[in-house]
């Protein structure tokens, strides 16, 4: 089967990267790539691991260098997709998931269009701020810049081919890991499937040689 990338996006506080976690637990045939950002680091977020934390010049100096298969400012910070990381997980055989925002899945969606793009809604806005105040490390103007930005990336649900209401956590990993079984059947990414196909038709007309044929239907 032919690899393919898996983008989360959803306003902040929607509930990808809980998602994307989970899945990750729990599928052997995903990998996760792991973005740049100029951000800080909150909580117990670990370098090279939830993101690579880098200066505003660091990032930068990727970014002129190439390295990046998109990259967005968000909330005021930059963030970018390494092209060497969804590299990395396509060669050891793993789709790759990725959670980035929405000007990011458009510009990645452009460059590979084999990827799956899925929106992740939250049930309500009250469940919305909700999440941000409980989770918010970065105080009241932090959470509202991010409310703020929240109705423009609603905004570009259209880009996306599924949408994922994350009202329960259970059902909303559940419905992605059947958009990713139904996207792994698409024929398109069946590799060698006209060999395969040859092979049965061979084996058939081996087991009807010498068979008389059947008055036509
Ligand atoms: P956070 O700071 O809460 O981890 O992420 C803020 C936003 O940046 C989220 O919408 C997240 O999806 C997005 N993001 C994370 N990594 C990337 C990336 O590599 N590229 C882009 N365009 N957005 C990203």
């Amino acid at each position: 089967m032919i690899h393919f990338p898996v983008i989360l996006s959803a306003p902040s506080g929607g509930g990808k990267t809980t998602i994307a976690r989970r899945l990750l637990a729990t599928r052997k045939d995903l990998g996760y790539s792991v973005s740049c950002t100029t951000r800080a680091p909150r909580g117990a977020e670990r370098d090279g691991v939830d993101y690579h934390f880098l200066s505003r010049d660091a990032f930068e100096a990727r970014r002129r260098g190439g390295d990046f298969a998109e990259w967005a400012e968000v909330h005021g910070n930059l963030y970018g997709t390494l092209k060497s990381e969804v590299q990395r997980v396509l060669d050891e055989g793993r789709h790759v998931i990725m959670d980035i925002d929405v000007q990011g899945a458009k510009a990645f969606h452009a460059a590979f269009p084999s990827s799956v793009l899925v929106f992740v809604l939250p049930p309500s806005a009250e469940v919305l701020r909700d999440r941000l105040a409980a989770r918010s490390t970065e105080g009241p103007e932090a959470l509202a810049l991010r409310l703020r930005n929240a109705r423009e990336e609603l905004r570009a649900i259209e880009d996306y081919q599924y949408v994922v209401v994350n009202e329960d956590l259970d059902r909303a990993v559940a419905q992605v890991a059947a958009i990713l079984d139904a996207e792994s059947a698409r024929r398109s990414r069946l590799r060698a499937l006209e060999d395969q196909v040859a092979v049965l038709i061979a084996e058939i007309e081996r087991g009807l040689d010498g068979v008389p044929h059947a008055a036509a239907r």
